[in-house]
């Protein structure tokens, strides 16, 4: 008998690796979206055609790549983001893997125009399910322009897991809104079919919170309060909604050095602090931030994976819950912010 293991070609390997990177529309728009803060962009702006489907336009303002950085950028685990795994410590950036443009290159149609400020010409480059089809110059302004077109077009098993229109939307929706609740002080747009549905101006956080969820009636229901707590271990900042403003299906938002998490068990917490205050099933609104030494959580987060594990989650929670607790109460004392300002 011969031998009968062999190598996966890349583009076999790179399709493999995208089921698990992009699921859907909104992961690539959660993809190209980081990449271009991680590129420095003060200006985001994200088109959509038919829920992502056929075409996530992501144009950014950011430093742009070299003729021969964008080819680079689609091979798998090309990166400019980390040297070795001591970085994964002391990460700045969203991006890290190097996975993400490879993903996405592996199942759809892809065009990029791209210039550095130092360059008089930038580039194009077209690759579809992997393979360059084509590579020239052009003129065109600074930073990246990413065309992501026919998502699933050699995937016919992806493509007919996606869910309804109207539910892919509301996910791209969801994940942009998450992104920009951590970066107030950048500009963003969203247009689906023609229809502006964000213009986000650049703010502070709790202007963010406002633009992104403008109150129905200007009574109580948008009332938020700030909370605070800064210990050796972890600072949390943000802000929650008061009693009163409890609601069926309120916006929970926790992050945790700039990345969205959920946290079944830190959300305990919060509503631990509203006992005897709210009666199920209405739940309070809030959006809080830790920071902590990226040493003490899971660091190496799968793109997908959005629960995180902390090292010392009872210290956490206990922190968290007091945190709460004085903004509650002290909201008897001192007027609370409207939104709208
Ligand atoms: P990662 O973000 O993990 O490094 P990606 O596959 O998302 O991996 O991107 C690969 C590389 O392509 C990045 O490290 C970066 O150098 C470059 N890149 C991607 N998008 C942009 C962009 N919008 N502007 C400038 N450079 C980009
Ligand atoms: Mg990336």
């Amino acid at each position: 008998m011969h031998d009968i293991i062999h190598l996966l070609p890349d583009h076999v390997a790179n399709q493999i690796a995208a089921g698990e990177v992009i699921q859907r529309p909104a992961s690539v728009l959660k993809e190209l979206v980081e990449n271009a803060i991680d590129a420095e962009a003060t200006l985001i702006q994200v088109i959509l055609k038919d829920a992502g489907r056929t075409l996530i336009q992501v144009i950014d303002n950011g430093k742009g790549m070299s003729e021969t950085d964008v080819r680079m950028a689609f091979e798998r685990h090309a990166t400019s983001k980390i040297q070795d795994a001591s970085d994964l410590f002391a990460l700045h950036t969203m991006g890290f893997r190097g996975e993400a443009l490879a993903s996405i290159a592996a199942v759809a149609q892809i065009e990029v125009h791209t210039r550095r400020e130092e360059d008089e010409l930038g580039s194009l480059i077209a690759i579809s399910g992997s393979h360059l089809e084509k590579q020239e110059v052009i003129s065109c302004p600074k930073g990246t322009v990413f065309f992501v077109k026919n998502l699933f077009f050699n995937v016919p098993a992806r493509r007919k897991f996606l869910k309804s229109n109207e539910t892919e939307l509301r996910q791209l929706i969801m994940e942009l809104t998450r992104i920009a609740l951590v970066y107030p002080q950048l500009q963003f747009t969203l247009h689906h079919n023609d229809t502006e549905l964000l213009r986000l101006m650049p703010s502070n956080h709790r202007q963010r919170i406002g633009q992104l969820f403008p109150s129905r009636n200007h009574s109580t229901q948008h009332q938020l309060l700030p909370i605070s707590a800064e210990t050796s271990m972890v600072s949390i900042s943000g802000y929650v909604g008061t009693p009163e403003t409890s609601v069926r299906n309120p916006n929970q938002f926790f992050f945790v050095n700039g990345r969205y998490m959920r946290h079944p068990y830190f959300h305990k917490a919060v509503m631990q602090a509203y006992e005897g205050m709210i009666a199920s099933p209405l739940s309070p609104s809030y959006f809080i931030y830790f920071e902590i030494d990226p040493a003490t959580i899971d660091v190496n987060i799968h793109p997908t994976k959005t629960e995180i594990k902390f090292e010392h989650e009872p210290a956490v929670w206990s922190i968290l819950l007091a945190a709460v607790k004085e903004s509650l109460s002290k909201s008897h004392a001192i007027p609370s912010i409207e939104f709208d300002q």
